[in-house]
């Protein structure tokens, strides 16, 4: 098969898990989208039946620029914290240098970027061997790549900050490696803090996780885009998938935005209204400190491991 990656994960044609869809065999570009259909088939009809009974292991956090994923992704770790849980959270963003203070750091963990031969970056190389294993505990993590606060993990993808460095296509490729292996214990859960779009669908990055958060925001541009994200979650056989609602101004908006994902059989989890301490923080490049906000996100968390029957401390 060469560099090609089979979608349903089989090593080899006629392996015992594929489906015969032919993709892999394809010469035409014909054959491909035909191929391609059975394979979107499969996923949507196999996928959503195997991850509604999953626990909450990976949650890719997406939407629409600018919606406010890295403040959900930010009171979500906190929140899931406080319930006592412990978070990995990747920050996928090739472009956003202050993530970090979101989070409560100060400065930035090592990229895991620097492990690639083929981007440059002022780094001396690093042991990459710990990122091919089949299995990653959050422990096997090196330090260098790991912020740390509590149960509160943090560790970045990298950030293009020169040019001719290198292209995002080898994020893309990481992330997605590493959410596969990724294997989060009890009590554990990976945020993915995703870069704005679809793009990453289109690569496979999500493919390793078990859950997509779509944050949608009052504008016509981010309730379509959420609609296109279910359908690539669903065709890459991501079963549970959940929209947030934020900068909510008013329940009049709230309400035609519920209205309206309820058409398209969206299933929301609450809304986030607008709030000073959540603009006051993003100003300020710091968490945002306890507010209605905060107090929002803990009642859509705690939505969410219900529907996944899933214990948090109270
Ligand atoms: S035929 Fe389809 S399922 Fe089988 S190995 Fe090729 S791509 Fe994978």
């Amino acid at each position: 098969m060469g560099l090609f990656h089979c979608p349903i994960g089989a090593a080899f044609y006629e392996d015992k898990v594929c489906i015969d869809c032919g993709l892999c065999m394809s010469k035409t570009r014909e054959e491909a989208v035909a191929a391609s259909k059975i394979v979107r088939e499969y996923l949507r009809k196999h996928g959503t039946l195997r991850q509604q009974k999953y626990l909450i292991k990976k949650i890719a956090v997406c939407g629409k620029g600018g919606v406010g994923k890295s403040t959900i992704v930010s009171l979500l770790a906190r929140t899931l914290g406080d319930f006592g849980y412990g978070t990995l959270v990747i920050d996928t963003d090739e472009s956003n240098p202050g993530l970090h203070r979101q989070f409560g750091f100060e400065s930035q963990p090592r990229p895991l970027l620097s492990l690639l031969s083929r981007f440059v970056l002022d780094q001396p190389a690093s042991d990459s061997k710990w990122l091919s294993r089949d299995e990653i505990g959050f422990q096997d993590i090196p330090s260098e790549f790991l912020l740390q606060d509590d149960g509160l993990r943090f560790m970045m993808v990298g950030k293009i900050e020169d040019p001719l460095q290198g292209c995002a296509c080898s994020m893309a490729d990481v992330t997605r490696d590493l959410t596969l292996r990724l294997a989060p214990q009890d009590k554990e859960i990976v945020l993915i803090d995703h870069e704005a779009g679809i793009e990453s669908f289109g690569r496979g990055v999500e493919r390793g996780v078990d859950t997509v958060l779509i944050v949608v925001e009052p504008s016509f541009e981010s309730v379509a885009l959420a609609e296109t994200i279910v359908y690539m979650a669903e065709g890459i056989g991501i079963g549970r998938i959940r929209a947030v609602l934020n900068k909510i101004p008013s329940e009049p908006v709230a309400e035609k935005i519920i209205s309206t994902l309820r058409s398209k059989k969206i299933r929301y989890l609450g809304a986030v209204h607008t709030d000073p301490e959540v603009s006051a923080a993003g100003f300020e490049g710091r968490p945002p400190g306890d507010s209605r906000a905060k107090a929002e996100m803990e009642a859509i968390t705690r939505l969410m491991l219900d529907e996944a029957e899933m214990k948090y401390d109270t």
